[in-house]
């Protein structure tokens, strides 16, 4: 696997930091690829993903937090 720039990326661990409007998350110790030359950090598709679900499942439970309510049928997956 090879970054962007050419450099090689290495296996590794980084945290995931996300703000939204009412919330912000942040995630330790989840698999990441770290390039070597440009110290970018890349993810796992299927790591995106599991992130990409869990934003959605508290973004949802977070707006039911502060309207107080349920918003499961709406969003229901
Ligand atoms: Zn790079």
């Amino acid at each position: 696997m090879e970054c962007d720039c050419g450099g090689a990326l290495i296996d590794g661990k980084s945290s995931y930091r996300m703000s939204k409007k009412n919330f912000s998350l942040i995630i330790d110790n989840i698999p990441a690829y770290k390039c070597t030359r440009c110290d970018k950090v890349l993810y796992d598709e299927k790591t995106v993903d599991r992130i990409q679900q869990l934003v959605n499942k508290v973004e949802r439970d977070t707006k039911e937090i502060i309207t107080g309510k349920p918003s499961a049928n709406l969003y229901d997956y």
